[in-house]
């Protein structure tokens, strides 16, 4: 096998581009996952999974939880950065918590793809048998797994409103964390439930933030729909969180920030001749949550599929029932929404104060329904 053609060449390696990447190589295909990265490598994230993403992975968790953090979480603590909050407990595991640097190693291992790991994907070129990328790799298909920035998507562009559609300006997350050990002395001093998520709204709705533990990891942050002062925002969160006594005062590092797109606005091109975009690259997050891992890997399987079912085909038509199975599962972009809409538009701050302290409202509304998605059907069959 040579490293100079492949099948499908995969650009990024993390969970959107491993779950393809593996469904691929179940079906015979030789594939080579590109990153730019070595693994394990560190992702900006708070490594927060619902059991959606493990039905989806086939995750077993007994194994994988073997030499690696997979916390249950049992409960979440909601409210708004400096009023009351509340707490609502599952009798399951409602989500779980992992660290991104082992979940991603793991699930990028467990593809069998080929790797070529520590290298940039650069260039990308037309010729007439498909694509020729960094001047050497030959292929007829390129998936573009390369997160927010991903070089593929780039190349794609935008794409334009068509009638129905309604072009309206993306919506731009941009979050900050840090995830760091504690100590048994720090986790003595530190109040917090091992099994619960501490979630808490800014004032002005526009984003939250999080003190979420996992093992012997406490990951900290806090995203919004704009940057507009981030840092200032994740300070105050922090400030408000020492104060609590939630987290130690003095936290071992910086934190690191990252963006992506949330889907109901992204405007990105997902489909063309002999390329695909999945995952971040293609701006699928949930807008309430901004959770993004959910639809990395179900876009990684849903690609997976149009790709089998074309056969060697990859024209543009033959990729298009992948835009279909994504509108089928997360619903038409950029369709009636005017604006941010990473919270509803028409949930006003006063009357979200109140509401937030409600146990019926965190129970049904915050985590149900923004976070877990309980209305949402499971994915159609694969
Ligand atoms: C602070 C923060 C917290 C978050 N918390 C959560 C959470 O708790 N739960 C959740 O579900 N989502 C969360 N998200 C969103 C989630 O991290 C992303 O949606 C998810 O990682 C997308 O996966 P992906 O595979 O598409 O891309 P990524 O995980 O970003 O992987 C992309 C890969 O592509 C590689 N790459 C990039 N450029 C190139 C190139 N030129 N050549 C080769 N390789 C390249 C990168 O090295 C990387 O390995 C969070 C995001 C942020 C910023």
């Amino acid at each position: 096998m040579s490293m100079r053609s492949c099948d499908v060449l995969i650009v990024g390696g993390g969970p959107a581009g491993a779950t393809c990447a593996r469904q691929l190589v179940r079906a015979g295909l030789d594939v080579l996952v590109m990153d730019k990265q070595r693994f394990p490598r560190d992702k900006v994230c708070a490594g927060w999974i619902t059991p959606s993403v493990v039905d989806a992975l086939e995750l077993k968790c007994t194994d994988y939880a073997q030499g690696r953090v997979m916390q249950p979480i049992h409960g979440f603590r909601t409210g708004i950065i400096g009023e009351v909050s509340v707490e609502t407990r599952y009798p399951h595991a409602a989500s779980f918590g992992i660290r991104r640097r082992e979940f991603d190693d793991y699930l990028l291992q467990r593809s069998q793809a080929r790797l070529k790991l520590g290298e940039s994907m650069r260039t990308m070129v037309r010729d007439e048998n498909g694509w020729l990328v960094n001047s050497e790799i030959r292929t007829p298909l390129v998936v573009g797994a390369g997160g927010h920035f991903c070089p593929v998507s780039r190349l794609l562009g935008t794409q334009q409103g068509q009638g129905k559609t309604r072009d309206t300006a993306e919506t731009i997350v941009c979050a900050q964390e840090i995830e760091f050990p504690l100590s048994a002395e720090e986790r003595s001093k530190c109040r917090f439930a091992n099994d619960v998520v501490e979630l808490y709204f800014c004032p002005d709705l526009k984003g939250y933030g999080w003190c979420f533990p996992k093992g012997n990891y406490l990951n900290v942050g806090l995203g919004r729909e704009d940057n507009h002062r981030l840092p200032e925002h994740v300070e105050q969160f922090r400030h408000w969180l020492v104060q609590r006594g939630s987290i130690p005062r003095h936290l071992p590092g910086k934190f690191n920030g990252h963006a992506y797109l949330l889907y109901p606005t992204s405007r990105r091109k997902l489909a063309d001749d002999g390329v695909l975009l999945v995952g971040d690259a293609a701006g699928l997050a949930y807008p309430q949550s901004g959770e993004g891992i959910l639809p990395a890997v179900e876009s990684g399987l849903f690609a997976a599929q149009v790709i089998l079912d074309a056969a060697g085909d990859y024209r543009q038509h033959k990729l298009e029932p992948y835009v279909m199975r994504l509108e089928a599962r997360f619903g038409e972009r950029n369709r009636c929404q005017t604006g941010a809409v990473w919270l509803p538009q028409a949930f006003r701050q006063k009357l979200a104060k109140h509401l937030m302290a409600t146990a019926w409202f965190a129970r049904h509304v915050v985590i149900d329904r923004w976070f877990l998605h309980a209305e949402q059907h499971a994915a159609p069959a694969r």
